[in-house]
């Protein structure tokens, strides 16, 4: 099997390049890069001109909700939008029915990956058994079964001397924990950010404390430990100023930051309720803000989408009883590309390293580089693509996203794994007018 893909933008942070070269895959790997390369005659043909080859893009944070809850997504129509939206390979949360919270399950999810998802899956195992924050879940055998990483996402670990057991026993294992911050008492019933807005809207707030004060105890507990903490779509400016403190002293802290809150205000809950409604909330303008310097400036690992699929039925709630999340899987790399690229001028190489790079090095994943001789993972990017997002349109099951309708330039235009193209509806994103109409003709069996 040979493929070339000619004269792209091939940007690369693993290995610092940003250059129009030519990259060839060979049974399914890198074999070559570089200008005018020589092909096999057999080889098929990209036509790369004026678009972007980027290592796969990673979401480290996805809610595929199989098993237990396929009425809001399954493992193969989470993947098909993980793949139609860029993404060669996605990390997901344990919170599922049972709970991935010991081998048994964790191998499920991987035969069901194997049987029928479009990109890889790499699962993220419980910190607690059935995330009841009570005792620890069986971190070793979940090790040996596949596990990239462990979490209790959905909830804090509020019992810091359990957190700090979890953490000496993934540092055995070399896994990262990734900690959703959200301080149970403080945020106790709060449904958006504590503010003007909330108090306008009669509901409770969740104050940014709540994140802020188990990001300071995950800081404590890094130094204590030396064990590595990932911090889950952070929200708050002060937390991420305590992760940037962590860092500067050396400690192993990372953090993402979600499409959603890089994008959004808390003002769109007025306009949109529900639809906007996620944990953590959306924050201020001030909090945005900052986000997007610690994206720039390297403080921020990783953007994650929280892709948190929904039916209508339990989304289409008044904002206090609309469960918490929204989908982003098929819209984040248009989004991201819109608006740190286009409207705020963060390099197209940080972007990549958001999305790619970053992700595979904090989870020791094997993606995130275009060296020569590893597996042929990439997204092709066009910049210039002008599209609308339309929910209609998605692979995902879930619509429950506040970008619908949203007009947007620069679009994911192929995933490649292994050196194959991913066709999520038989035809190539690229060779459809656009990703949108692509996807459009696939049926949708829920
Ligand atoms: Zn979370």
């Amino acid at each position: 099997m040979a493929l070339i893909i000619r004269n792209g933008r091939v940007c690369d942070p693993s290995q610092g390049l940003d250059k129009v070269a030519d990259i060839l895959v060979l049974d399914g790997r890198i074999a070559a890069l570089g200008e005018g390369l020589e092909a096999p005659p057999e080889a098929e043909v990209v036509d790369a001109s004026g678009l972007v080859v980027a290592p796969g893009f990673i979401d480290v944070h996805v809610h595929l909700r199989e098993p237990g809850f396929v009425a809001k997504e399954t493992i193969a129509t989470g993947t098909r939008a993980a793949a139609a939206g860029g993404f060669t390979a996605v990390c997901c949360m344990a919170n599922t029915s049972p709970v991935n919270d010991s081998p048994l399950v964790t191998r499920y999810i991987l035969d069901r990956a194997r049987e029928s998802a479009a990109c890889r899956v790499y699962p993220i195992g419980a910190v607690t058994k059935g995330l009841q924050g009570e005792a620890l879940a069986d971190i070793g055998g979940m090790a040996a079964a596949g596990v990239v990483a462990l979490s209790d996402d959905g909830h804090g670990v509020a019992n810091a001397n359990l957190m700090r057991r979890a953490l000496e026993y993934a540092a055995d294992f070399d896994l990262p924990v990734i900690d959703h911050c959200e301080n149970r008492d403080l945020a106790a019933g709060g449904v958006i950010n504590e503010g003007a807005i909330s108090t306008h809207l009669g509901v409770r707030g969740m104050t940014r404390a709540a994140e802020e004060a188990d990001v300071a105890r995950d800081v404590v507990l890094a130094s204590l430990t030396g064990a590595r903490i990932h911090i889950a779509h952070l929200s708050a400016a002060g937390s991420l100023e305590l992760v940037r403190r962590a860092q500067a002293q050396g400690l192993p802290m990372t953090c993402e930051v979600t499409p959603h809150h890089l994008a959004l205000d808390e003002s769109a809950v007025l306009e949109l309720g529900a639809v906007a409604k996620m944990n953590p909330p959306l924050r201020t303008a001030a909090d945005v803000e900052a986000l997007l310097e610690g994206v720039a400036d390297g403080v921020v690992a990783c953007i994650a989408t929280d892709h948190a699929p929904h039916t209508s039925l339990e989304k289409d709630q008044v904002l206090a009883h609309a469960p918490f999340g929204v989908v982003g899987l098929e819209c984040a790399v248009s989004l991201m590309l819109d608006r740190l690229h286009w409207r705020h001028g963060i390099s197209l190489p940080r972007i990549v390293e958001l999305f790619s790079t970053g992700p595979a090095r904090v989870f020791n994943l094997p993606g995130g580089t275009l060296q020569i001789g590893r597996p042929a993972d990439m997204t092709l990017l066009d910049l210039s693509r002008e599209i609308v997002v339309d929910t209609r349109r998605w692979q995902s099951k879930a619509r429950n996203c506040p970008f619908d309708g949203w007009q947007l330039k620069g679009a994911p235009v192929m995933t490649l794994i292994d050196g194959k193209r991913v066709t999520v509806s038989g035809a190539s994103p690229v060779e459809a007018a656009s990703p949108r109409e692509m996807v459009a003709t696939t049926s949708r069996t829920s």
